[in-house]
């Protein structure tokens, strides 16, 4: 697999707290569970096993939080890409009522894990606004809010006075806040969890790429890019949008598409109390979604998608910077601070996917950039499952493991329909 570009330049990299030690593996070992990929997945697993008191040894390419974990958003979103009267129809009965109910929790686990581990994360919980880009946006995005308000969740509506109001911009017509959401310092989050598991009897190798895996007389055998190898009863693979070709065709059942994402120098105080004055997180109705936020020392986040490319220069981030004042025309000329990007796993049908290819397999992919909360969650569920063996305590079924069919002619096929979104987006900013 090519190598994706860096973690350095971004703010994250740049701010959060250091890395706890966690050493290449030089001798082969053996676990009850080794887990591979060491984003909030691999990392909640391995913390929710280790604190079950299995020996689990998390083996990560490059460092815990390298990958999407260490480059995202900090947007912590509840929820999947379907609303819960989809997932009902989707999978009737029992299925779809965990479906729902796990959905609805990922970013409690999130706001959970950062307290009971007391982890120095810059965090806030103040809501997540999903902007309505126009009235087609604003029906969606009411009809998804009244089915979560049927649940008891205490979403607000918003008309367009009162968008403007919590937003600091007049571009959308409406809206809806989800006040489960928040914001966290993503790789001061990933550490964060690296640090819990560590503290909760875990080891993790960083800089350990998982070669192959093999199994005989019901143990697997990992092998690792050093030559070491790890022997586990289970083994957990926690790839995602960084996947390589571990497991044949698993790296083909996703689209890795690059999300792009830029930060300002921090804003003065006045021009900060004017944009999401109240701390919301935010993204929007587009199709090719646009996602905001201000942190902890005031600096504005902009995202969206990037080239399906690795970047080049600073152009590949243009239409992030062009967007700024558009949305808020007292930010024109603010500097650029940070450009930097990363991969998210989307599948086919936009939902998480869970495989059990063979016994004590367990394959997590696809996140549709929710997965903050998501892998949190997931990673828990994973930890579950391998403690009892019943497959009710994942979240959703397993599956088989499906490459998309023609997926090298799909990766253009999306970059084309990207092409069209973006122009049938362009009236909004
Ligand atoms: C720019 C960007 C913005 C985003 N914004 C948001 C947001 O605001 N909110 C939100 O909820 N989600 C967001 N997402 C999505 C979110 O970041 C991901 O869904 C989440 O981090 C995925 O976590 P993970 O543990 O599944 O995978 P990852 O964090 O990607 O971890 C996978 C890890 O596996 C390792 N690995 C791969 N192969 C091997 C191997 N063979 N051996 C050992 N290790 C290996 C990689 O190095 C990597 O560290 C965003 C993603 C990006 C890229």
């Amino acid at each position: 697999m090519p190598a994706p570009f860096p973690l350095a330049p971004s703010l994250w990299a740049a701010t959060a707290p250091a890395a706890p030690e966690t050493p290449p593996l030089t001798a082969s070992t053996s676990a009850d569970v080794c887990v591979i990929g060491g984003g909030y997945c691999g990392l909640s697993t391995a913390l929710h096993l280790a604190e079950a008191g299995t020996r689990v040894v998390l083996l990560e390419a490059e460092e815990p939080g390298w990958g999407g974990s260490g480059r995202n958003g900090g947007q912590v979103i509840p929820g999947l890409k379907y609303d819960p009267d989809e997932l009902e129809a989707k999978f009737p009965g029992e299925t779809g009522q965990r479906l729902i109910a796990f959905a609805a929790g990922t970013a409690d686990v999130v706001f959970e894990l950062i307290e009971k581990h007391r982890m120095d994360v810059p965090h806030t919980r103040s809501g997540w606004i999903q902007g309505a880009h126009s009235d087609a946006g604003l029906a969606e995005a009411t009809a998804r809010a009244e089915k979560w308000a049927r649940r008891g969740v205490p979403v607000e509506v918003l008309d367009k006075a009162r968008a403007t109001a919590l937003m600091g911009t007049d571009r959308y017509v409406g809206g809806w806040v989800d006040p489960r959401g928040g914001a966290v310092q993503p790789l001061a989050y990933a550490r964060g969890l690296a640090r819990a598991a560590l503290g909760a009897g875990a080891t993790i190798h960083a800089g350990t790429r998982a070669t192959s895996l093999s199994r005989s007389n019901g143990k697997w055998q990992v092998k690792t890019a050093q030559g070491a190898t790890v022997t586990a009863d289970r083994v957990v693979v926690a790839t995602n949008g960084y996947t390589g070709d571990l497991l044949p065709g698993l790296r083909r059942t996703v689209i890795a598409a690059n999300s792009f994402q830029i930060a300002t120098e921090p804003l003065s105080d006045n021009l900060r109390g004017t944009v999401l004055p109240h701390g919301h997180v935010t993204s929007d109705t587009r199709k090719l979604v646009l996602y905001y936020r201000t942190d902890h020392t005031g600096r504005l986040l902009m995202g969206g998608r990037g080239r399906f490319t690795e970047p080049t220069g600073p152009s590949d981030w243009g239409h992030l910077e062009r967007v700024i004042p558009k949305l808020f025309p007292q930010l024109a000329g603010t500097p650029i601070a940070y450009r930097w990007g990363g991969r998210v796993a989307v599948t086919r049908d936009h939902l998480p996917h869970l495989h059990l290819p063979a016994p004590g397999l367990v394959v997590d992919i696809g996140c549709m950039g929710r997965g903050v909360g998501l892998q949190s969650a997931m990673g828990r569920a994973i930890a579950r499952y391998l403690a009892s063996g019943d497959e009710a305590d994942l979240p959703l079924p397993p599956t088989p493991i499906k490459p998309i069919p023609l997926h090298g002619a799909q990766r253009v096929y999306v970059a084309a329909v990207a092409a069209w979104y973006r122009m049938n987006d362009a009236g909004v900013v």
